[in-house]
């Protein structure tokens, strides 16, 4: 049904029509299934209503080949690891059984492409025909010829987007950490050439992570030309956050970069029920998106199931405290921060909306923000235009 309206809309709509509708079905479905959660004659009628992410993340490991200056990898104490494929079987067969169709293999932290199970991995996703899209950010240092050989030959539901900062040696390397401009750039070639020859449907994004101004150059003009012949797409951000806390504005200026200004906290940030991560060691965090230390914590695969987990007391508990104002260390400071309510509903209807939609009694609801105003709203990314490396 749902494949049969998309491709209906494909036909009919104009492509900005299509991102449009897209998000807002999208914000549709997770206050919907926030509203649910929330719910005590739901919970009552159905049982624990789980959350619904977009997609799952698996932290296939932890360990990175690069230091980013906007990134908290550098800093991260947790032990490095590589996730079992018993743990990753499961986490997927558990995904897939509770209707959901994608997968993300970018972690909080680490490299897709350090991961010495990756093609394994590859191979049980794309042996699943329930699985719509699998996808992963990568700074594709580690992405050589024969490994590229591979990657062309999957389908279409194959995303890689390929983190990129600078079109000169230098700032590559400030904003990198790593001197390997040359090897991303033959990698980006490479996967881009290969992709051509072989006529494969693999999807290929290059995503900006660079000082503005600083695209220009052969390699540029060479990236927009294949973006003109609809071969790869390119996207960019313009400013950068502050991990929690973990990356100053200082450091990024340092680098030629623009720190995002700190948004005003209101709400749950959408991230606690649409992106949740399986860690490599098969304990599950409420975000995959920042929380390098991984604090958020609402489960281990290796004790409960998925269901259980996006159902359970702890991510309950996160949700109640975001709603609260009452936030975790890893999201009091977040510039990351983004709430599941629309800034429509975060001006002076706030505490309607936080009553109809969070079940939540405006007299225990209490502003994080000292202004009180509401947040600058940014469209939330779907698990495949993310942000991640
Ligand atoms: S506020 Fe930041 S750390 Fe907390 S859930 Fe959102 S993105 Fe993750
Ligand atoms: S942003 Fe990605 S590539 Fe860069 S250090 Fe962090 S995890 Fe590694």
């Amino acid at each position: 049904m749902n494949s049969t309206i998309r491709s209906i809309a494909r036909t009919v709509l104009p492509k900005t029509a299509r991102h449009k509708l897209a998000a807002l079905y999208e914000w549709g479905g997770v206050l919907a299934n926030y509203s649910m959660m929330r719910s005590s004659i739901a919970n009552a009628l159905f049982g624990p209503i789980s959350a619904r992410p977009n997609a799952l993340y698996i932290e296939g490991t932890n360990i990175c080949n690069a230091r980013c200056v906007f990134c908290a990898y550098p800093q991260m104490e947790r032990p490095k690891v590589v996730m079992s494929m018993d743990v990753f079987r499961s986490a997927i067969d558990q995904h897939l059984a509770m209707g959901s169709t994608e997968v993300d293999l970018t972690p909080i932290v680490g490299d897709p492409f350090v991961d010495r199970f990756l093609f394994e991995r590859l191979d049980y996703l794309a042996s699943k025909h329930e699985v719509q899209g699998y996808h992963f950010y990568s700074n594709v240092i580690l992405m050589k010829p024969e490994v590229i050989e591979r990657l062309v030959k999957y389908d279409e539901r194959l995303s890689i987007f390929c983190s990129f900062g600078g079109f000169d040696r230098e700032t590559y390397h400030r904003v990198m950490g790593v001197d390997k401009f040359d090897e991303a750039v033959t990698a980006i070639r490479g996967l881009i050439e290969a992709k051509v020859r072989t006529n494969s449907r693999i999807r290929v994004q290059v995503n900006l992570r660079t000082p503005l101004g600083n695209p220009q150059g052969e390699f540029w003009d060479y990236l927009r030309s294949m973006r003109d012949r609809d071969v790869i797409s390119i996207d960019s951000i313009e400013d950068f956050d502050n991990w929690g806390g973990d990356i100053t504005d200082e450091t990024l200026r340092g680098a030629g970069l623009v720190p995002k200004p700190p948004p005003v906290h209101r709400g749950p940030c959408h991230r606690l029920i649409t992106s949740p991560v399986v860690l490599a060691d098969g304990r599950v965090n409420a975000c995959a998106c920042r929380d390098v230390e991984a604090t958020l914590i609402i489960g281990d695969l290796k004790k409960d199931s998925l269901k259980d987990i996006l159902a359970g007391p702890k991510l309950r508990e996160y949700l109640v405290r975001h709603e609260r104002g009452d936030f975790p260390e890893a999201c009091k400071t977040c510039t990351r921060y983004d709430s599941l309510y629309p800034k429509w509903m975060r001006g002076p209807l706030w505490k309607f909306f936080q009553w109809i939609i969070g079940g939540f009694p405006s007299s225990r609801g209490r502003d994080s923000a000292p202004d009180g105003g509401a947040p600058p709203h940014k469209p939330r990314e779907t698990a495949a235009t993310g942000f991640k490396a």
